[in-house]
């Protein structure tokens, strides 16, 4: 029986495309989009008024989290029987929060490689803005929708150091900012990105309780589409640092101060910076 296998396979090409200003999407993304023979997208109907604003003309299909596991055979094959596709979601990179994982590992036990075409992401673009550390980060994505089940989540979360991202939607944003008071303590930094690259394009950066308030007291504030980004837990940074003290104090005695300070951040998780001018100090050069 022919499988219909070639010996040149199509690609599958992973593309991002706009989190919402239309202009934000990279001259190789478009090439990809009108050059592929088929483009699986979450919401063939959302995605056309991407595609027809470049004029693309590309046909769709749609692949969303409800019949991922029933398109794949099908878009594996097309790749197979030589068929180039691309990849997008609603909005922003597949995958992160939305549709593709269950593709992509198929695209990979099927002896293919996906072909990744980078752009926009709300999680790094408001990592970008929030005024918060980014040299390490937790992305969580969205809470859990139930408000006891959100604040366990949030609870386990209490002594992480890094970053936190959070997506969250208009129905629950002042909820959820509300239960990150409660858990994570109100005067826990943070800063809530609105409608990012749009037009009503808003951050609200201070102390949980203040944002919380800001956002209460304005009707319009808790409108469109949100990333909820939160400093790490304090205590457990110092904690961190002074166990990365004591691991320096011992590999500075074997090795240099640059090779302790990255080895010495690994294991106690805090900031090799702060590790390496520790090292300067006690082994100058
Ligand atoms: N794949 C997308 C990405 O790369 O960011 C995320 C898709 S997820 C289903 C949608 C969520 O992303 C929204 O509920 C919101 O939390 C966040 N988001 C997407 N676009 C945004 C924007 N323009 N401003 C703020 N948040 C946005």
């Amino acid at each position: 029986m022919n499988s219909g296998k070639t010996e040149n396979p199509g690609k599958l090409f992973v593309v991002a495309t706009p989190i919402g200003n239309l202009s934000d999407i990279t001259e190789r993304a478009l090439e990809t989009l009108r050059s592929v023979d088929l483009i699986a997208a979450e919401d063939t109907r959302h995605s056309k008024t991407l595609l027809q604003h470049y004029g693309i003309k590309s046909p769709m299909v749609s692949l969303h989290e409800h019949n991922e596991a029933s398109q794949i055979d099908q878009l594996i094959r097309r790749l197979q029987q030589g068929s180039s596709v691309a990849l997008i979601s609603d909005a922003g990179t597949p995958l992160i929060s939305d549709p593709g994982s269950r593709l992509i590992a198929a695209v990979h036990e099927a002896g293919l490689q996906p072909v990744p075409i980078p752009g926009p992401s709300a999680v790094s673009c408001m990592l970008s803005v929030a005024g918060q550390p980014v040299d390490r980060f937790c992305f969580e994505g969205f809470l859990p929708s139930r408000g006891s089940a959100r604040r366990k989540r949030l609870q386990e979360l209490v002594r992480e150091i890094r970053t936190l991202v959070f997506y969250e939607s208009s129905h629950r944003i002042l909820d959820s900012i509300a239960d990150m008071k409660d858990t994570l303590g109100p005067t826990r930094s943070c800063t809530v990105g609105r409608e990012l690259t749009k037009r009503f394009e808003t951050l609200y950066r201070g102390a949980l309780t203040d944002v919380l308030q800001r956002m209460a007291e304005d009707p319009n504030a808790s409108r469109g589409e949100f990333v909820v980004v939160i400093a790490g837990a304090e205590g457990n940074a110092e904690e961190s640092v002074e166990n990365g003290r004591q691991i320096m104090d011992v590999l500075l005695t074997e090795l240099p101060v640059s090779q302790s300070a990255n080895l010495a951040a690994r294991i106690s998780g805090a900031r090799k910076k702060l590790l390496y001018e520790y090292g300067l100090k006690k082994k100058p050069k």
